[in-house]
């Protein structure tokens, strides 16, 4: 789960059609929500990833459903609400229901940086307050096959690539100059690990948690430095992708 800056209301989504959209709801019951403007500019806002767990919707049968945050049910009048309004999957949608965001409070990732109340442990998220808790417990977030094991998996190709970086750069420390093959193999390999944590990427946060905590990243880098080669193109993949780290910055990696 990473942060994610709530869009601007889609421009169909107008004053008198909210009011409109909100009596046919009330009277009929119907899904007003469930249109393409809407669903679309929710996809755009998550970079197509459900919020809460980031798969990618659309892709293996996992289609965007779309949450009312305080639920509908409860709270009609926010039904067509765009900052009510949240794009999320089908396994997310089951595990929240009707759940009174109000009463007890979970998550909200347009909202609440994730980072402020969960860290990431064994690919398990661990909540830091009550907020966390109860975000981790009521939308099953270490739900084990369907996602801790997808986390894990990710995290130890994150963790194979690493380490063959690391080999590389171990050898390349020996040799006083470096080709531009040889440079151009290594950083095209250190750009595709920190483009893996960025917040479009599938499971930003997992990957992250694997690239960030893992030694050999400080590693590599330390050798990018020395060589002349952290440039600002890797400066900045790593300043984005490090939001994404629920551990946040941390002095090793300023
Ligand atoms: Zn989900």
């Amino acid at each position: 789960m990473i942060k994610v800056e709530r869009t601007k209301c889609p421009s169909e989504l107008t004053e008198d059609i909210k009011q409109a959209l909100t009596q046919e709801y009330k009277t009929s019951k119907k899904n007003v929500w469930n249109v393409d403007y809407i669903k679309n500019a929710l996809l755009e806002m998550s970079n197509n990833k459900c919020i809460f767990c980031e798969c990618k919707l659309g892709e293996e049968s996992k289609y965007i459903e779309v949450e009312h945050f305080y639920p509908k049910s409860l709270y009609p009048d926010e039904v067509i609400e765009w900052t009510n309004l949240l794009p999320i999957c089908k396994r997310c949608n089951v595990k929240k229901l009707d759940h009174d965001t109000k009463k007890e409070p979970i998550i909200n990732p347009t909202v609440n940086d994730p980072k402020n109340h969960l860290r990431m442990i064994n690919y398990r998220f661990v909540g830091k307050d009550q907020i966390g808790k109860d975000t981790v417990s009521i939308l099953a977030l270490n739900d084990s096959k369907r996602l801790i094991l997808p986390r894990a998996t990710i995290g130890n190709e994150i963790a194979e690539l690493l380490e063959d970086l690391s080999d590389l750069v171990n050898e390349y420390s020996q040799k006083e100059n470096l080709s531009r093959k040889e440079i151009n193999k290594i950083t095209g390999k250190l750009e595709n690990l920190l483009d893996s944590c960025q917040c479009y990427s599938e499971y930003s946060a997992t990957c992250a948690y694997a690239l960030f905590g893992d030694d050999n990243y400080y590693l590599v880098k330390e050798f990018f430095i020395s060589k002349g080669l952290w440039d600002p193109n890797l400066q900045n993949l790593e300043k984005t992708a490090i939001v994404n780290w629920l551990e946040g910055t941390v002095e090793k990696v300023q």
